[in-house]
């Protein structure tokens, strides 16, 4: 092989892996927000979690979902309410940017956060921080505005807890909040919540 085949040879190689680079960023990246999607989130929280765990830092995840979302749409459009979500997510990420932790757009109106190196009691007391941040959020266009609250459910992983685990403990925390009325942070209790 010649030189300057080798030269070009080379430049493509390195230009598809940064096509690869930049693909697997969109794949894991929600279109709406800028935040990571499941997918993202999945597969960086799972790095996360098993620094934490060579580092022996705790880690906390929360599962945070807009209250009556649907209503919302119904109400104002589906354009309105991908503002909000824009909205909330903005109010998610420069939260999380704040503290280092990962965020991200788990599914249609659902956001996750994972947190480490936080004592039980502060990533309480950051979820509340966070809740009342998106319940002061007023989201306006034209002639329209509205408040949107979100309830949250907090998890906590102990010892090799793997993340699906943890996540379904956080789900279920919220599926409490909800039930109790919306609008809160529910911790869930390994004890009192199966896993
Ligand atoms: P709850 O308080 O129990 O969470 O009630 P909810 O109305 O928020 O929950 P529900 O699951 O009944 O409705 C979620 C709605 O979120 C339904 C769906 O149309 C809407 N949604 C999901 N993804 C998007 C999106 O990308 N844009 C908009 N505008 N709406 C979305
Ligand atoms: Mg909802
Ligand atoms: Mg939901």
């Amino acid at each position: 092989m010649d030189t300057t085949t080798a030269a070009s040879l080379d430049r493509m190689m390195r230009e598809l892996a940064l096509t690869r680079a930049e693909l697997r960023r969109i794949s894991g990246t929600d279109q709406l927000t800028g935040l990571l999607n499941r997918r993202g989130f999945d597969e960086a929280a799972e790095s996360a979690l098993t620094a934490a765990r060579d580092a022996k830092l705790p880690t906390t995840v929360l599962m945070c979902d807009i209250d009556r979302f649907k209503a919302i749409n119904d109400q104002f459009g589906h354009e309105f309410g991908d503002k909000v979500l824009i909205a909330i997510a903005e109010v998610l990420r420069s939260f999380a940017e704040r503290k280092r932790m990962l965020v991200a757009r788990h599914g249609g109106e659902e956001f996750a956060i994972l947190m480490s190196g936080v004592s039980k009691e502060r990533a309480v007391q950051h979820a509340e921080d966070l809740r009342q941040s998106c319940a002061a959020e007023s989201v306006a266009s034209g002639e329209v505005s509205a408040n949107v609250t979100i309830s949250i459910g907090l998890a906590e992983c102990r010892g090799e807890t793997d993340l699906a685990i943890v996540m379904r403990l956080a789900d279920q925390a919220l599926y409490v909040a909800k039930h109790r009325g919306r609008n809160r942070v529910v911790r869930a209790d390994a004890d009192s919540i199966a896993a």
